[in-house]
């Protein structure tokens, strides 16, 4: 019997997972957050907040919690964490499941311009450019150097922090983001290049850049080792935790 499941969360497969396992099942869910936002969402159920301190520290929340399954649902993007997840479920025993939505892939009439890494999606824009960065803060940095470009910057919450780029604003949004108001975004911002993480899931942003014949910059996910079990939905996920008794 399943008991207690941690969900690694900061993603909307997190969210759902534990929704469904509140409302379909006797497991008892708990979500960790890593702390990125002041006001998290509502996901349903219990939920932590910060890092554990590495692999080492995982493991030891697994074991004093009575964790029976691990379930790693962070961010395609994510480096570290799924990292420590496979670490710390290998050193206590706890089965591990990884949640990765699919990677989005061109549709016709896209044709991005794929990088493998943040820098060199800095280096790609011409001088000039009004950019929409849609990569997250934390990953702005590459873009410092360049003070030849206008960036929009969209993070989930206002802030009091100082732009961080040469030139350009916040856009604050958390989504989801229809295309038709992604659209209305790029236009009043005059916006002529999209730079996106492959994250996968919702194509509003796509479908936008599409119809106004925007340049889309397009990241490609960090390689992983594939140690884990693997799913790309929640429900797949609720699924697997069913056969292990949830
Ligand atoms: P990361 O590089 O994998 O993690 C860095 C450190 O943050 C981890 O070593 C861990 O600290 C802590 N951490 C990460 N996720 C955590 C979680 N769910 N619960 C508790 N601690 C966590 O991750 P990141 O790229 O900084 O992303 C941080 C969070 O934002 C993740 O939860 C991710 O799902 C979400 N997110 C990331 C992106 C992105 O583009 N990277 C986009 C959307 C959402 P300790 O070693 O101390 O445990």
């Amino acid at each position: 019997m399943l008991k207690r499941v941690l969900i690694l969360g900061g993603t909307a497969e997190a969210r759902a997972l534990a929704r469904m396992l509140i409302a379909e099942t006797d497991v008892e869910a708990i979500v960790s957050l890593a702390g990125r936002t002041a006001a998290p969402a509502d996901h349903g159920c219990a939920l932590r907040v910060g890092g554990f301190g590495g692999a080492a520290g995982l493991a030891a929340y697994l074991a004093d919690e009575r964790i029976d399954a691990l379930v790693d649902a962070t961010h395609p993007f994510a480096e570290q964490m799924p990292r420590n997840a496979e670490s710390a479920a290998a050193r206590s025993g706890v089965p591990l499941l990884r949640v990765e939505r699919p990677a989005w892939s061109a549709e016709p009439g896209e044709a991005w311009i794929e990088t493998t890494s943040l820098a060199e999606a800095a280096a790609t824009p011409p001088s000039g450019s009004r950019l929409f960065l849609a990569i997250g803060p934390e990953s702005a940095a590459p873009f410092a150097s360049r003070g030849d470009v206008w960036c929009a910057l969209r993070r989930l919450e206002p802030t009091d922090l100082p732009f961080p780029l040469p030139q350009g604003r916040w856009v604050i949004g958390r989504p989801p983001f229809s295309e038709e108001a992604e659209r209305a975004l790029f236009r009043a911002l005059r916006i002529d290049m999209l730079v996106v993480k492959n994250s996968g899931g919702d194509r509003a942003k796509l479908g936008a850049a599409r119809s106004l014949g925007l340049e889309v910059v397009m990241v490609a996910r960090p390689a992983r080792r594939d140690g884990a079990a693997r799913v790309e939905t929640a429900a797949a996920a609720l699924a697997w935790l069913r056969r292990r008794g949830g």
